[in-house]
């Protein structure tokens, strides 16, 4: 891969950049690792070599079919960049998890950030996961989906739609889209699109977020910036960029030597910055910074719940599906939500104020009494161990997931959750002369011969 030369002009004062091994490492192949699920547990890469600042982290020797496994489409892991998965050793230096965090995952699609955010996040604390740009929010809504954990929401808004929402998150993670240049070796193909003036026009762009989202910070919140560049223009002085316009501290994270990750400092305010290179570690380029809130002169917003909004107690059967304890279920148009009892006073302000395309589980349609479940009830990591189940082989997996016909045995008439190696992948409903298969046709497997792929 023949790098462009100015992308090395765009890190000038990075000086400890070894040129060669640099130009070096990006004729090798990208490292491949996946992050797995703790609360979908499975023996996937369980004997693979850990990611060093990520707890679920591993390192994989090649790349598998990702899609032919069915354990990717059950939420069992998520493939992720092993740079990127650092964010969770910063989250764990700077938050207390055992905590109530309410945060915001600003720049989400397609959710790698997400998912390991909510993975640390206890059952009373809320992750508003966020994408703009509408298809990405779907992908996201549907990785969210199968992660399976009820205190994720997403919301398809612009940075500036979150501006009126002062003092309100302890979290944002700002993943702002960048010029990629981190990701060449993963895709050779940003390299013909690189040049300087995208670079300058991701800068003036990661400016304007910042902007939009700062007030949404509570005091002595944390905010956390990333990108996948290399160039100082979107990294350090951005960094610059912040501790100048915004009451806030830089922090600095403790990091072992040995895992190769470089501390550097902006050149004006001297605010830290994490890099990696794919020189000196086993991962992309990627960049983290963090920052501290100090105190300013919002107040927390006052949040209530409206007397006519329906929630109900169990007026269905869905507590033969979930345990409810703790937990509220809300009533729209048919489709019965289940949320985390305390999440109730966010489900009506942030309703208000954003698009919300995801919040709980949706467990399905209320027909009188009855649940007609849906899918993101049978991805929940916490349904009901004792739901009617059917287990497949990899071959029906594979054609349950491409939304074929299925020829299965159930004792009974009925609703079934079909599982794989003992994880739900969704629901079939036996009629007696026919099964059919209920898995959402927007999230199929396309591919007709996907295991000889
Ligand atoms: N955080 C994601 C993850 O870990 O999977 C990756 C996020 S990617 C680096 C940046 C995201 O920002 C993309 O999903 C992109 O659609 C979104 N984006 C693009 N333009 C944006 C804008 N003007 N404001 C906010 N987000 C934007």
């Amino acid at each position: 891969m023949l790098l462009p030369n100015q992308l090395f002009e765009s890190f000038k004062n990075v000086s400890f950049i070894d040129k060669g091994k640099f130009i070096e490492a990006h004729q090798q192949a990208p490292v491949i690792s996946v992050r797995l699920n703790p609360l979908k547990p499975s023996d996937a890469f369980n004997e693979m070599l850990g990611v060093p600042w990520c707890e679920y982290g591993k390192y994989l020797h090649e790349r598998p079919n990702f899609t032919a496994d069915p354990l990717l489409h059950a939420g069992c892991y998520y493939v992720q960049e092993a740079s990127s998965m650092f964010l969770e050793y910063a989250l764990k230096k700077l938050i207390h998890f055992e905590e109530t965090i309410i945060a915001l995952d600003l720049c989400a699609a397609p959710g790698g950030k997400s998912t390991l955010l909510s993975s640390l996040l206890n059952e009373e604390s809320l992750l508003i996961s966020n994408e703009v740009i509408q298809n990405r929010a779907s992908i996201l809504t549907e990785n969210m989906t199968k992660w399976g954990q009820l205190n994720t929401w997403v919301t398809a808004n612009d940075p500036k739609h979150f501006s009126p929402l002062k003092n309100v998150f302890d979290v944002v993670l700002i993943d702002a889209p960048c010029s990629g240049s981190g990701l060449f070796r993963k895709m050779p193909d940003f390299v013909n699109d690189w040049n300087q003036d995208t670079v300058h026009l991701c800068s003036q762009r990661q400016q304007r977020i910042l902007h939009d989202i700062f007030d949404a910070v509570k005091d002595d919140g944390i905010m956390i910036y990333m990108t996948c560049s290399f160039c100082e223009e979107e990294n350090e002085d951005i960094v610059d960029y912040i501790l100048n316009e915004f009451e806030v501290d830089t922090c600095s994270l403790k990091i072992p030597e040995e895992w190769g990750v470089v501390e550097t400092q902006s050149t004006k305010a001297k605010g830290y910055g994490y890099r990696f290179f794919p020189h000196l570690l086993r991962g992309e380029g990627f960049f983290l910074a963090c920052f501290r809130k100090k105190n300013a002169e919002h107040h927390l917003p006052k949040l209530t719940i409206s007397k006519n909004s329906k929630y109900k107690p169990e007026v269905s059967n869905i507590t033969e599906y979930v345990n409810i304890e703790s937990k509220v279920t809300i009533l729209q148009h048919d489709n019965l939500f289940l949320i985390e009892g305390s999440h109730a006073v966010y489900a009506e302000y942030f309703a208000k104020h954003l698009r919300l395309i995801k919040k709980g589980i949706l467990c399905g349609k209320l027909i009188r009494t009855e649940v007609i479940p849906e899918h993101e009830l049978a991805m929940y990591a916490n349904t009901r161990k004792d739901i009617a189940s059917v287990e497949l082989s990899l071959n029906e997996a594979i054609l349950y997931l491409q939304k074929e016909n299925i020829e299965i045995n159930c004792p009974h008439k009925g609703w079934f959750i079909v599982t794989y190696k003992g994880h739900n992948l969704g629901w079939i409903k036996n009629l007696g002369n026919r099964v059919n298969n209920y898995y959402p046709s927007n999230y199929r497997i396309l591919n007709k011969n996907i295991l000889s792929a």
